[in-house]
């Protein structure tokens, strides 16, 4: 993609106005996600409040850059050759959790374990099986993120977002759409700066239990040390009932172990693909090919990804759809 340099410096011109937030040129993105990999991106932007959003989601447009929403990369595959345009962050600057009565107010860069400890500190319940999730709220609440078949989106009252024209507007939990890993802002450009939460009280120590006993399940199962994205592939119900979730296909299909470059199917959990240290994106994305294939032949069965491909354009996709050649 070729760059227009002047509408670059007419953007850089708007950031420059800011009188707080974080910017970075040519930013490895290999340090803003949990694979560890990814190459530079032209601008990294963290902002600190809402209206910084709104003034930036304003400026690409008028200015044509191509963005991407971020938040800690913990269910995304950047390229090697990174992003040609600006990445937005919403991190620990828009962090923010409040707790009033039975309602929880959370910045879309607040950490989700620090959500689920705080809920469980004041008493609520219903967060407890977030505890494990190492996102943001913003990514949980656009990816109706969740585990135990369930999801944020159950306790969502209203989220805060900025509109691909840059507008901050409020949306219910109904305008929100919400359904298994899936809410209707995905694909809209809207970027979720807040979420108002709405928790039942419970009973502290059954809660702090549930806590401490899905950490420890996740301990035994998921890879700790080597770097992943968690889950690779989805579940169905259909898959789920006939022949089970992803990672015990994958574990029949005999792939535990395999390796591409220094991309692994985990030896612990087949659902998990490693970097060993130094893997590409070109590994993993050559990996999720061959497991999809082998157990397209041996089981019957299409496997398709929650993890999201980012492209040097700046598009995201399900990310067994770059390998089926869709960019
Ligand atoms: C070890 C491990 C275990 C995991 N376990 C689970 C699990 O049990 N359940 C589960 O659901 N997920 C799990 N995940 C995946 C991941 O943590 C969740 O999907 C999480 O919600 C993603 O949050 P994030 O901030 O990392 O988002 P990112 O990975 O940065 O982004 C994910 C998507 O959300 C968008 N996005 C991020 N922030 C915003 C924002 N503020 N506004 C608009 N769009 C935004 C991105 O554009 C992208 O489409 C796991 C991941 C790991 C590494």
């Amino acid at each position: 993609m070729t760059r227009n340099m002047d509408n670059y410096s007419r953007f850089s011109e708007v950031l420059q106005q800011w009188d707080s937030g974080r910017i970075w040129t040519n930013e490895p993105l290999a340090a803003h996600n949990s694979w560890r990999i990814g190459g530079p991106a032209d601008l990294l932007v963290e902002p600190e409040n809402a209206q910084q959003v709104a003034t930036l989601m304003q400026a690409v447009r008028e200015f044509e850059i191509p963005l991407v929403v971020i938040g800690q990369g913990t269910n995304l595959l950047f390229d090697d050759d990174g992003v040609r345009g600006v990445v937005l962050k919403i991190g620990e600057q828009m962090a923010h959790i409040r707790i009033d009565g039975q309602r929880i107010i959370a910045g879309g860069g607040a950490w989700v374990p620090q959500l689920a400890r705080l809920s469980m500190r004041a008493g609520l319940t219903g967060l407890e099986h977030t505890i494990g999730i190492p996102g943001t709220v913003g990514g949980l609440v656009m990816m109706n993120g969740g585990s135990q078949r369930k999801g944020i989106g159950e306790n969502i009252v209203q989220v805060t977002i900025v509109d691909a024209a840059g507008e901050i507007r409020q949306l219910s939990q109904a305008d929100c759409a919400f359904s298994y890993r899936h809410s209707a802002l995905q694909g809209t450009g809207a970027v979720v700066v807040e979420a108002e939460l709405e928790c039942p009280r419970g009973e502290l120590a059954a809660v702090r239990r549930e806590m401490i006993d899905d950490l420890r399940t996740r301990r035994k199962k998921f890879p700790r040390k080597q770097p992943n994205c968690g889950s690779v592939f989805l579940s169905t119900t259909e898959m789920h009932a006939t022949v089970g979730p992803p990672g015990k296909i994958i574990e029949e299909a005999g792939l535990k172990g395999t390796r591409i470059g220094n991309a692994e199917v985990s030896h612990q959990h087949a659902n998990f693909i490693v970097n060993l240290g130094g893997a590409s994106s070109a590994d993993v994305l050559a990996l999720i090919h061959q497991i999809r294939k082998v157990v397209r032949d041996k089981i019957g069965f299409e496997l398709n990804c929650e993890v999201r491909y980012v492209s040097p354009a700046g598009k995201l996709m399900p990310a067994h759809m770059k390998n089926d050649g869709v960019s």
